[in-house]
């Protein structure tokens, strides 16, 4: 055996490896199929010429004779069913009548090799290697030979005239192929040995080879099969087939098992490297999609956050704009009543009194919505202002209580303020501050409904903490986080109070945190009462001057 039979013999292991890998990453598809059985009659090919070359008896000379002519024949069929087949979606498959055109003249040919002097008419032994002697049927097969590989080159340039980029870029690595195996095989299977030259044919299988692996790199290409995968299959398979030789090469029954177990290791090696590697590849690709799933999810979310943005600053505008339009006429609805009631236009029944008493606490309850709408959109536009100064908290609570004295008298509860003496200032704006403080009670007297309310006022380190403690209907600890959001009410509070915004608490959280400041309600549930706090620093020793 000498080195182009070796080189043979590898051409055709590797060929098999191909087909393998092809045919085992898709069963399923018409491309892989076809192109598989191309592979494999190529390996068979090259294979019956090297078994011919070293065969040195007459029959098995004849054996590899007719098997790599017809092995031949079948490469050029399969090779025009994957013209067919390539570059369609990749599961579509030939119907049987076609794929019985294009394979049974195999049928034929098979019977002409069988038969005596038609296609091989003696095999002689030279000094340079073994000679088929062409019978008369041969420059047949050629034609028939040659019409099958042009007529598949034809259909695919159809395909390529007619395919976009991609598809045109896997048709050129395939001609590629296709023209290095043309060259070779018609110079030295064909024109050679018709004009009696027998001394190339192993070439032709070295150039069907480029073929394979440029046509399995044009199918890798398309189907997105990992190169990593594939070459640790190739390697796998070629270790497992080197095992397998040196197996086959064991001279007693002891190398034997020592190799056969050696085998047996190489071949489970060789199945978990390939598992290994096939899953980590999944993994990976996993994980690409779903990288690329999120950065989709997260360009939709911005554009809706954008979309959003935009419409707050729209309700934004709305609002200011709308209730600056309502503030005038309600302050002159809320002054002509009040004059009206005081006298001003002459004297009042009480039915008329009773009335116009009524259109004033509806107009002053309108002005406070109104109030409380200006100040959001204020805050939103970031148009509050502050005017901070040292407060003195006591004195703005004090005052904040008395002036809910007669509400509460009319509810029958009570209501007491008790602030630690000789508190330190705070900063912050007495105004907004009195604001807060005036919510935080008013809601304290809304939501309770008998019981007291205790107002505190007390020094935690460098702060001043307020708190307003009832016994009321309490929290739902469900309702407690969402408190001072803007417009936001507690369960069933439409029932207990109807003119309630969800504004008032929103507004006290802006102020305070505004100021530096943290505040939080605490309940232990459903009418168990709830207490309301906020926490000031204190004003800078440099600030002396008290307001309140
Ligand atoms: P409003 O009182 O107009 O509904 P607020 O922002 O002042 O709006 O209060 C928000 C919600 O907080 C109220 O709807 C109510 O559910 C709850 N809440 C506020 N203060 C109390 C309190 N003292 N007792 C029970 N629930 C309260």
């Amino acid at each position: 055996m000498d080195f182009k039979d070796y080189i043979l013999f590898l051409v055709s292991a590797v060929d098999i490896v191909m087909c393998l890998i092809i045919f085992v990453h898709n069963p399923r598809s018409a491309v892989n199929v076809a192109f598989s059985l191309t592979a494999l009659w190529a390996a068979l090919w090259g294979f019956g010429l090297a078994m011919f070359r070293l065969s040195s008896d007459f029959s098995s000379q004849l054996f590899w004779n007719r098997e790599f002519i017809l092995t031949a024949a079948l490469i050029g069929s399969s090779f025009l069913h994957f013209s067919f087949v390539f570059g369609k979606n990749d599961t579509l498959k030939l119907n049987w009548k076609k794929l019985f055109l294009i394979y049974c003249p195999n049928i034929i040919i098979f019977l002409t090799v069988i038969t005596p002097g038609v296609l091989i008419k003696d095999i002689l032994v030279r000094d340079w290697g073994n000679e088929s002697i062409l019978g008369w049927g041969y420059i047949y097969y050629g034609i028939y030979f040659t019409a099958l590989w042009l007529w598949a080159s034809i259909n695919l340039l159809r395909k390529y005239k007619r395919g976009d980029q991609f598809l045109k870029t896997q048709i050129k690595y395939i001609y590629i192929g296709v023209g290095i195996s043309i060259i070779f095989g018609a110079t030295f299977n064909l024109v050679f040995i018709l004009l009696g030259n027998y001394r190339y044919v192993w070439l032709g299988p070295y150039a069907m080879f480029g073929f394979i692996v440029a046509t399995s790199y044009a199918i890798i290409k398309h189907q997105l099969l990992n190169i990593k995968v594939i070459t640790t299959e190739i390697f796998a398979v070629s270790l497992s087939f080197v095992s397998f030789t040196e197996l086959l090469r064991s001279k007693d029954t002891i190398e034997f098992v020592s190799r056969f177990s050696l085998f047996i290791s190489t071949l489970i090696f060789a199945a978990l490297l390939i598992h290994s590697v096939l899953r980590e590849v999944k993994r990976r690709e996993e994980m690409e999609v779903l990288t690329k799933k999120l950065r989709k999810t997260s360009k939709k979310l911005a554009a809706a956050n954008k979309e959003l943005e935009r419409l707050d600053e729209a309700k934004s505008e709305f609002l200011s704009i709308a209730s600056h339009q309502l503030r005038t006429p309600l302050t002159t609805v809320k002054g002509y009543t009040s004059m009206m009631l005081e006298g001003s236009f002459g004297k009042l029944s009480k039915i008329m009194r009773d009335g116009l008493q009524k259109v004033y606490i509806s107009g002053e309850r309108l002005i406070s919505l109104v109030d409380d709408l200006l100040n959001i959109s204020r805050i939103e536009a970031g148009r509050l202002e502050f005017n901070i100064l040292p407060v003195d908290l006591a004195k703005i609570a004090e005052e904040t209580v008395s002036d809910f004295q007669q509400k509460v008298k009319e509810k029958k509860i009570k209501l007491e303020f008790y602030p630690e003496p000789n508190l330190p200032p705070v900063a912050t704006d007495p105004q907004k501050i009195k604001e807060v403080i005036s919510n935080i009670i008013d809601n304290s007297v809304k939501y309770t409904m008998k019981g007291e309310i205790i107002v505190g006022l007390h020094q935690e380190s460098r702060s001043i903490v307020f708190s307003c403690q009832d016994t009321g209907i309490g929290i739902d600890p469900e309702d407690l986080p969402r408190l001072f959001e803007k417009f936001v009410r507690g369960k069933g509070m439409m029932q207990v109070y109807t003119e309630g915004t969800g504004l008032g608490l929103y507004f006290a959280r802006m102020v305070i945190e505004n100021m530096g400041g943290r505040i939080w309600a605490e309940s232990e549930g459903k009418n168990k009462g709830s207490k309301f706090s906020f926490s000031l620093p204190l004003a800078d020793k440099g600030q002396a001057k008290k307001v309140g």
